[in-house]
Order: C-alpha cells, then sequence, then structure tokens
C-alpha cells in the first residue's frame, strides 16, 4: 500500500476545497485559531509514518482526551465503572442535558460530556495528584514528556463553564458524583486543555491499534479485552449525535474534539490523526472527517 501517494492525493484535493464549517467560538480562546490549519500523520504498523500541512503543529485534543481518562479509569476501576455511565449512543448534542434527567442522572456514554465529567471523578476518587498523574499517563502514551497544556484555553474554558457546570450538578443531585463539584470540573477542563499534535496523537493512539501495546511492543498497557471496548465505544459515541454518519463514511473507531482534530484507528493496520479547526453543525472537523473518508476509500480498508 502507497500510504504517501494516497496521502499526496489527498492533500491535493484538500487544497482545492473551501470549508464551509466554523470554528468554535463558545471557548473563546478556540475562535482565535487560524481556520486554514489543515494537518493529517498516518502511524503504520508496518509502513512506517507519513504526513503533510500542519502535522507537527499542537492544537486543543478537546474531547479526544475521553478517550485518555476512560482508558486511565478503566485501569484503576472494574466493571462497575459502567453502573455509573452507559454505554450507549447518545444522539443528542455532546452537551446536552435531556437524557441525563430521564436517566436519572447516568450518563449514556463515556464520550459525552456529561460522561467525561464521571470519569473525572473517577479518576479524582482513585488519584492521589488527579491532574499530574492524568497529564504522566498521557506524556507516557505518546512517548513525549514535553506534553502540556494550553493554558489560554484552559482558563478561558473556565470562564465560561456554565453548560458543564449545569450537567455537573443534575448529575450531583442524581448522586452519581462523589468529588467537590469545582474539583471535578477543574480536572475536566484540565484535560480538555491539553495541546497534541496529529503526530503526537497517532503515536499516542497506538494501544488502540495493537490490542492494548505499542506498535513493535511485548509491553501491554492495557489488556485486549478492555482496547476491545474501548474501540467499540470510539465506533459507536466518538462522534457526538454524528456517530452513525461517521461509521457510514469513514468506518473506523475515532474520537472527535472541537478543537477541529479527529483521530480514528484501524486495529491491526494504523492509526490517523487530523486536524482542520472548522466544524460541521455536528461539531466534527468538517475536512477531517472528508479526509478521513477518501483515506478509508483509497486505501480500500476499512473495518467493514
Ligand atoms: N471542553 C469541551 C466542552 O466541554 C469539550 C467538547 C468537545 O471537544 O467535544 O465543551
Amino acid at each position: 500500500m502507497d500510504y504517501h501517494l494516497i496521502l499526496q492525493t489527498i492533500k491535493n484535493e484538500i487544497q482545492s476545497l473551501a470549508s464551509t464549517g466554523t470554528v468554535a467560538t463558545y471557548i473563546p480562546e478556540l475562535a482565535k485559531v487560524p481556520p486554514n490549519k489543515f494537518g493529517m500523520h498516518i502511524n503504520c504498523m508496518s509502513n512506517g509514518t507519513h504526513s503533510f500541512g500542519d502535522s507537527d503543529e499542537r492544537f486543543s485534543i478537546q474531547s479526544i482526551s475521553k478517550v485518555f481518562s476512560l482508558t486511565l479509569a478503566m485501569t484503576l476501576m472494574g466493571d462497575e465503572l459502567f453502573d455509573r455511565v452507559d454505554v450507549e449512543p447518545s444522539g443528542d448534542p455532546f452537551n446536552s442535558l435531556f437524557q441525563l434527567e430521564h436517566e436519572e442522572g447516568i450518563p449514556r456514554n463515556p464520550f459525552i460530556n456529561a460522561g467525561a465529567l464521571v470519569i473525572s471523578d473517577i479518576l479524582i476518587s482513585k488519584l492521589k495528584h488527579p491532574k499530574k498523574e492524568f497529564l504522566a499517563f498521557v506524556r507516557k502514551l505518546a512517548k513525549d514528556k514535553s506534553i502540556t497544556i494550553d493554558q489560554n484555553v484552559f482558563d478561558s474554558e473556565l470562564e465560561h463553564i456554565y453548560r458543564n457546570a449545569a450537567l455537573i450538578n443534575l448529575m450531583k443531585s442524581f448522586g452519581n458524583i462523589e468529588n467537590d463539584i469545582e474539583e471535578v470540573l477543574d480536572l475536566y477542563v484540565y484535560q480538555c486543555a491539553i495541546a497534541m499534535s496529529c503526530a503526537e496523537l497517532s503515536k499516542a493512539f497506538e494501544i488502540y491499534a495493537n490490542s492494548g501495546s505499542f506498535f513493535n511492543s511485548e509491553e501491554q498497557l492495557i489488556t485486549s479485552r478492555k482496547t476491545k471496548r474501548i474501540n467499540a465505544i470510539m465506533q459507536t459515541c466518538g462522534f457526538y449525535d454524528e456517530a452513525g454518519e461517521f461509521s457510514f463514511r469513514v468506518g473506523l473507531p475515532g474520537k472527535s474534539g472541537v478543537g477541529g482534530g479527529i483521530v480514528a484507528v484501524h486495529p491491526g493496520q494504523y492509526t490517523v490523526a487530523v486536524w482542520s479547526p472548522p466544524l460541521n453543525p455536528r461539531g466534527n472537523s468538517e475536512l477531517g472527517m472528508y479526509a478521513l473518508e477518501r483515506l478509508t476509500t483509497l486505501t480500500g480498508l476499512s473495518i467493514f
């Protein structure tokens, strides 16, 4: 498979496209990111790495961090974790309060905001220094100690935390939050403010493409059973209320964030990350989705 040529083809196509999407503005700091940024990096198990554009520039990973926090929580807690958060696609926007009221404070899945807040609550209960240990975990997955948060994005989101504050208060009223609300919001916003490049994200996602181990390594970071489960949740819940459309067009498990990043994995083949800030109406990177659809079409490979 000539991944280099395939990425060149995608690059040429992207250059002739203009996104009709809009950069997220509800976190004001994200609105400052130039909309014409585009990066793509593919990390193959046995075909090297290939990239183009702004693939080495760090951006705000936002909800992509929810995959890392779920993974860490699953290493600290057994199946009882899933008594506190379900594994069903929501079909509603990522910050919706609607189902939470119906389902008595049990979020639909760990990748919508409510679910990720429960995961942050679990991490606070289980870890001595949650922020430090979470960052260390991400650095370990990416094999890069320089990864850190974007302080401006962190401050900006905390200043506009009303919606997530509503979600967590509602869950607290149902008894599904153990810790202090401020502390949980602080950890959640911290994890979302981590900045990483496409190259770094595709490295950090290796374990999901290789049954819990880094590529070409025997070391098991998580069990293959947990990897299977996390990939299943990425497949069904990784793209807000557009998870069906992403499966339909791209056909890979993955996770997006409102910073315009998307990471997808093809188990046994590769991990891939794209970044383009303008989002479609459902909150997913418009050109990022296009590029991934072209990747699975041009390679003829998807998990289906
Ligand atoms: N920090 C963002 C929020 O809670 C994450 C949203 C996302 O990327 O989906 O609104």
